[in-house]
């Protein structure tokens, strides 16, 4: 069983649940996906470090 850690503090993160958008063996193929088999949201503890990852709320970080 995998215990997840958030990104950005390294704190378990219990109640997460990876969902993926396909394995990531269409690389190399004629439409290669840019997953790279990766889950499609990142293990976060809480929304402050979601933040912190997609910086929203930032507008520096948006130019
Ligand atoms: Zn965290
Ligand atoms: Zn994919």
């Amino acid at each position: 069983m995998t215990i997840w850690k958030c990104i950005v503090c390294g704190v378990d993160v219990t109640d997460y649940e990876p969902e993926y958008c396909c394995f990531g063996n269409t690389y190399g193929t004629e439409y290669p996906c840019g997953c790279m088999g990766l889950p499609i949201e990142p293990p976060l503890c809480s929304s402050e470090c979601a933040i912190k990852v997609f910086g929203f709320g930032d507008k520096e970080a948006e130019a």
